[in-house]
């Protein structure tokens, strides 16, 4: 009886799972204009409201603590103090990422909102935030203070509208999507929950015009070059792999890149050399290629190697030309410092009929956009994932002078609650 009876369930679960599966996305979701009824949800957006003054001043005192990629733990810290003080269930795991987990009715199934720790300053870089107004100056105050400040705001105003989600919230500050991070946070968590998550939400810089929900694959790879080394004078002519360096450098950016697909590129870092009067011994660039095919992609980047060995090989001829034999040579040696992999929500998506829903309350208009951030991992996984800016205006992103400005950030923080409400659905 118990049996047969466990089965019917099962077999209706079985059917409902079956049918929800090839519903439409608005079927899958909490509609937005019914949850903004439930009392807690509207006490919740109430919050947001008061906490601005609140979410400003945690924004500024993380943003204060220096968190160069691979550097992220003083920050971590500091927000989990925040996430905990939240009453969520905190831990920090192997890769750095601070997790706070907001248990659901279901323990297993979980939405994953994550913020990216780290900054591309270098330590010892003036971290001090300048107050002008309303405008908040300082490296990373928006890239990525302000996901970090929206994550707090986030779970403080769930905690106080004591708001009961049928999904599990993970909140999570990332290291390592900046410079050479590799989003080796974002992949450990995705490794960690994978399974359960039935979302992810980047909330990555200010602004709320735009759904990344597109992943721009992007490679980056570091080129060094290395030779004997010598005097400037006493061995003028020898293969000088500063030189080579140059040469190939230069023949690589006269290739050209298709608009569509878009296709970029970009030598970041230059080294070489000890001293004006040395022939150096190693030479090193490290360049940044993104595409939005992942065929152009390989194309650029054998288009790289193309013009490096073309440039020691000027570089060589050059020295044999002046009397110096073809020894010592120069050594090409390729090293791949990162690679995104690209993805793309399906239009289809639940997610994507949540945040559209959520704009649609609130009268915001956004746009869709490419974007390389933390969810090219979720989506090139096939799991759903979206970044999005946490609300305000900024400017001089990844500069010295990089601002921010919280006028209506509210709005940026409602509209991901509401788009995490509307996927998890919230106890009557
Ligand atoms: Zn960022």
């Amino acid at each position: 009886m118990h049996l047969r009876s466990a089965s019917c369930i099962l077999g209706v679960m079985a059917l409902s799972l079956r049918s929800a599966r090839t519903a439409s996305p608005e079927a899958e979701i909490s509609p937005v204009s019914s949850l903004v009824q439930n009392k807690r949800v509207a006490e919740a957006l109430a919050a947001i409201d008061q906490l601005g003054v609140w979410t400003t001043e945690q924004q500024i005192r993380l943003t204060e603590i220096p968190a160069p990629t691979f550097q992220e733990s003083a920050r971590g810290e500091a927000i989990r103090k925040l996430f905990a003080s939240a009453r969520l269930r905190t831990r920090t795991d192997s890769a750095g990422n601070v997790i706070g987990e907001r248990p659901g009715v279901s323990r297993r199934d979980a939405i994953l909102i994550s913020a990216h720790l780290d900054t591309v300053f270098p330590q010892g870089t003036c971290t001090k935030v300048q107050r002008d107004g309303r405008r908040l100056t300082a490296p990373g105050i928006s890239d990525n203070g302000t996901g970090l400040a929206a994550l707090a705001c986030l779970a403080r105003a769930l905690h106080i509208a004591k708001l009961r989600t049928h999904l599990t919230l993970l909140f999570a500050a990332n290291p390592c999507e900046e410079g050479e991070g590799n989003l080796r946070g974002m992949r450990k968590l995705t490794e960690t929950f994978r399974g359960r998550l039935r979302a992810v939400i980047a909330v990555d810089g200010a602004a709320t015009d735009h759904i990344t929900t597109m992943a721009l694959a992007s490679r980056r790879v570091e080129i060094a070059l290395c030779g004997s080394g010598g005097h400037s004078w006493a061995d003028f002519g020898m293969p000088n792999p500063a030189h080579a360096l140059a040469r190939g450098i230069t023949k690589f950016l006269s290739i050209r890149v298709p608009d569509s697909p878009r296709t970029t590129f970009n030598v970041g870092v230059i080294q070489a050399g000890t001293a004006v009067n040395t022939i150096c011994g190693r030479a090193v660039a490290k360049v940044d290629m993104r595409s939005e095919s992942a065929a152009e992609l390989d194309r650029l980047e054998a288009a790289l190697r193309k013009s490096i060995e073309s440039g020691v090989g000027e570089e060589m001829a050059a020295a044999a030309q002046a009397g110096h034999t073809t020894d010592p040579r120069i050594e090409i040696a390729y090293r791949t410092l990162g690679e995104r992999p690209g993805g793309e929500l399906p239009a289809d998506a639940p997610l994507l009929e949540a945040i559209r829903q959520a704009d649609r309350y609130l009268n915001n208009q956004s746009r869709l956009e490419r974007s390389s951030t933390d969810a090219n991992i979720p989506l090139s996984l096939g799991i759903p994932a979206i970044a999005v800016g946490g609300g305000g205006r900024s400017g001089g992103a990844h500069s010295p002078c990089e601002w921010y400005d919280p006028t209506c950030r509210e709005l940026g923080v409602k509209r991901i609650l509401l788009t995490v409400l509307a996927l998890s659905g919230v106890e009557p």
